[in-house]
């Protein structure tokens, strides 16, 4: 029966026994002979005496003794004369083999038994008494020099006998420290090995292999045992049990979600907590010092540096953003990665430490010139693309409101009007016959027969002339003389956006009143638009662009003005009669919707609908609509996108509306370009020179550049096939006419069909 395999004490400490054959082995005690060099720590014996003696002797106070006198062998010196009475730890807590309860060991003169403070660094923690094992198969001289030595060290001691109650002993105490008897083994040649001891010091190495940390030879003096004790404790025992304090640190670290920085008292980071992260830090390798690695910055910096000097920035804030969190989680992934990942992980950070995430970076050289000038022209405020004449301060931004005609009543719509708007519905539906035979007042009409549609009225607990009051109103703000941004463009993005409303699964995703704000965003979206862009108004430090500092510009006045136009007049106040509450959820939400048209946000607001709004599973429709009106941050994504689809939608209506509406929009940046080169501004399309503009390639640079994705993505949500096929046709029909090196709306054989 082997003993050995069990006592792996290096858990605890102090001595490590490992399987060996002579502990296996049966054994004949021997007389210990002075000068016998004896190995006690780590050597066991299994002795055969152990049948006629108990096999587990604890060390007793005397007070226990009175009590419990137990087993102890009537010949055990009386520990009475250097011990004093200890309270015990925990007395009658253990029967080791039914033999002998364990007690406390003795106070005595030397030290106390009591828990010991141990200090590391700011940590104050408390030690219990040493348990030592003394594995002794005969009681003699040396094992009462370890009994006694216990007892003055005010230790907790147990004696075994045999190999199997040392087992079960230590199973149950974990001592932080076991002396085996060694002297008696047959098959262990002590003697040889202590004589080498004496003349070279790797004559231990066999037992430090065989996982014995000493080898004490044989002295049964107690003073010797008791500083061969001490010493022990102060050394391997004391740093096992830092060492274990340190583990529980890091567990309590694992658990704990704050971030965490340990630094040395000279405040160099030895440790990184991040949230949900673990990081240490290889003290002489890897410490940072968040200052020199500040004033390291302008160098050259290393990868490694690099990656600190991101982690020491970032880890200096005390509120983490979610950006905080991922860029923490990569630099904590970093650490453990090979070169290549971690390389790759490298060129993750540098773009996500951009503010700009979701914009697409055109290359400068090569790409199209058409697309290069869309993107420079929609999607900068101007100043990037400066060209001299900065800042010339002018007044060009028309703000003439015309005069409100006489509403009408709703039966005085005419019928040629109420004809076409029967066919309201159809995404087919022509809004320039609506245009032409309203006087260029579309979107009164419709969007009075929309409102109806949607129950506006009721929602606003307004009546349907303060709603036609109000339209009209708004309708007097757009500019007819604008090509494209007049009236008819806002009734076509109202067309647009009830359409979209009218979906099933956008219909499930929102409530009334998102489907209330996404009308009257879409009617207001443009109101006053000067047929700028925010470049040219920036360029031109235009009122507005002062008034919004270059930010926003034209998307902030079209909301600002629609809500001042609104609360003007009591008449057209098409709000008097909400709540406050209401009133501010449907501003707010009108707001975010009017802003989200805004085209230097367009990619932001395409890749977080297509990250958050997934794709329905088949005939789980209503869950996954559920699912989305159970988060706002998702109908907020959804209004966005419809807004936006709604903005753009031209190159999606049948061929003649959409080669319409890219001869307005062309148009409008013609004069646009017209005014620059006239005022000396900026030119910040160039391409749209009338004199040289090649439409076809400027429809599919933009088709290419901003609606394909958008609307695939759209596709996907609302499911909007013939928006698609006509999305398709049209940019046939432009790739076309581009191959023919057409630069007009059509082939010169087809002009009579077109304006
Ligand atoms: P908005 O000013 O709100 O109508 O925003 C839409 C943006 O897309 C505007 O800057 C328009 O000039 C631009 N846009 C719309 N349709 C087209 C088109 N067919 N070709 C080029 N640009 C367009
Ligand atoms: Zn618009």
């Amino acid at each position: 029966m082997g003993c050995a395999p069990s006592i792996h004490v290096s858990q605890s400490g102090v001595i490590y026994c490992r399987d060996s054959d002579e502990s296996n082995s049966p054994h004949q005690t021997t007389t210990i002979s002075q000068g016998t060099a004896a190995t006690l720590h780590g050597l066991f014996i299994k002795t055969d005496a152990a049948d006629s003696i108990p096999s587990v002797l604890a060390y007793q106070s005397r007070q226990q003794q009175q009590q419990c006198p137990g087993p102890r062998r009537k010949d055990r010196r009386e520990p009475a004369a250097t011990a004093t009475a200890a309270a015990p730890r925990r007395a009658g807590a253990h029967h080791c083999c039914g033999i002998e309860a364990e007690t406390q060991t003795s106070q005595t003169s030397v030290k106390q038994a009591s828990t010991a403070e141990i200090q590391i660094g700011s940590m104050r923690l408390t030690q219990d008494p040493i348990q030592v094992l003394l594995i002794f198969a005969k009681e003699d001289n040396q094992s009462d020099g370890f009994w006694w030595a216990c007892d003055r060290a005010g230790y907790r001691c147990n004696i075994a006998r045999t190999p199997e109650s040392a087992l079960e002993c230590f199973l149950d105490k974990h001592h932080e420290l076991v002396v085996i008897d060694h002297r008696h083994s047959r098959y262990f040649d002590a003697e040889a090995i202590c004589r080498s001891a004496d003349q070279e010091e790797t004559s231990v190495l066999p037992l430090l292999h065989a996982g014995f940390n000493r080898r004490f030879v044989e002295n049964s003096s107690i003073i010797a045992c008791y500083n061969e004790l001490i010493q022990l404790e102060h050394g391997e025992v004391r740093s096992q049990f830092k060492l274990r304090a340190c583990n529980s640190v890091f567990t309590a670290l694992e658990h704990c979600h704050e971030a965490i920085e340990i630094t040395s008292e000279d405040h160099i980071i030895q440790v990184w907590k991040m949230h949900y992260f673990l990081e240490c830090k290889n003290r002489r390798k890897e410490s940072i010092d968040v200052k020199s690695i500040t004033s390291r910055s302008s160098d050259a910096p290393s990868l490694q540096n690099r990656r600190y000097s991101s982690m020491a920035r970032i880890h200096s804030m005390t509120i983490e953003a979610p950006i905080t969190k991922v860029i923490n989680i990569i630099n904590t992934a970093q650490e453990n990665s090979p070169v290549t990942v971690a390389e790759a992980l490298d060129r993750v950070l540098e773009i996500l430490r951009t503010t700009e995430l979701y914009s697409p970076q055109l290359g400068t050289k090569d790409e199209d010139p058409h697309t290069s000038d869309l993107v420079g022209g929609l999607m900068t405020d101007g100043l990037r693309r400066l060209s001299g004449n900065e800042y010339i301060f002018s007044k060009n931004v028309n703000q003439s409101h015309s005069h409100l005609p006489v509403p009408n009543t709703i039966d005085d719509v005419p019928p040629c009007i109420a004809q076409l708007l029967d066919n309201e519905e159809s995404w087919d539906f022509n809004i320039f016959e609506l245009e032409a035979v309203t006087n260029k007042r579309p979107l009164v009409y419709l969007g009075l027969k929309v409102c109806a549609r949607f129950g506006v009225c009721e929602f606003l607990n307004c009546s349907e002339a303060t709603l036609r009051a109000w339209f009209q109103v708004i309708e007097a703000n757009y500019h007819s003389s604008n090509s494209y941004h007049n009236s008819t463009h806002a009734a076509d993005v109202l067309h647009a956006t009830a359409f979209f409303l009218g979906k099933e699964r956008v219909k499930g995703s929102l409530d009334h009143l998102d489907e209330v704000a996404a009308l009257i965003a879409a009617t207001v979206h443009d109101v006053d638009h000067p047929g700028r862009t925010n470049s040219f108004l920036c360029n031109a430090g235009s009122e507005l662009a002062i008034l919004y500092n270059d930010t926003a510009v034209l998307e902030s006045h079209h909301t600002a003005l629609a809500f001042q136009l609104t609360a003007k007049d009591n008449k057209c106040n098409i709000f008097k009669n909400i709540d406050r509450n209401h009133y501010r959820t449907l501003r707010q939400a009108i707001i975010d919707m009017v802003l989200a048209t805004e085209m230097t946000k367009h990619f932001e607001h395409v890749n977080k609908f297509v990250n958050s709004i997934t794709k329905p599973d088949e005939g789980s429709d209503c869950e996954c609509t559920t699912n989305v009106k159970n988060f706002p941050e998702n109908q907020t994504l959804i209004k966005r996108m419809m807004i936006k689809c709604a903005d753009v939608a031209n190159p999606c209506r049948p061929l003649e509306l959409c080669i319409e509406w890219a001869g307005r929009i062309s148009e409008e940046y013609f004069a646009q370009t017209d005014e620059e080169k006239r005022k000396g501004l900026p030119v910040v399309m160039p391409v749209f020179d009338r004199n040289t503009c090649s439409i076809p390639k400027s429809q599919i640079s933009f088709i290419d550049y901003f609606i394909m994705d958008m609307f695939d993505a759209w596709d996907e949500f609302a499911h909007l096939p013939v928006l698609m096929q006509h999305l398709a046709d049209n940019y046939k029909h432009w790739k076309t006419l581009d191959e023919l090196k057409c630069r007009s709306l059509r082939l010169p054989s087809e002009n009579n069909n077109g304006s």
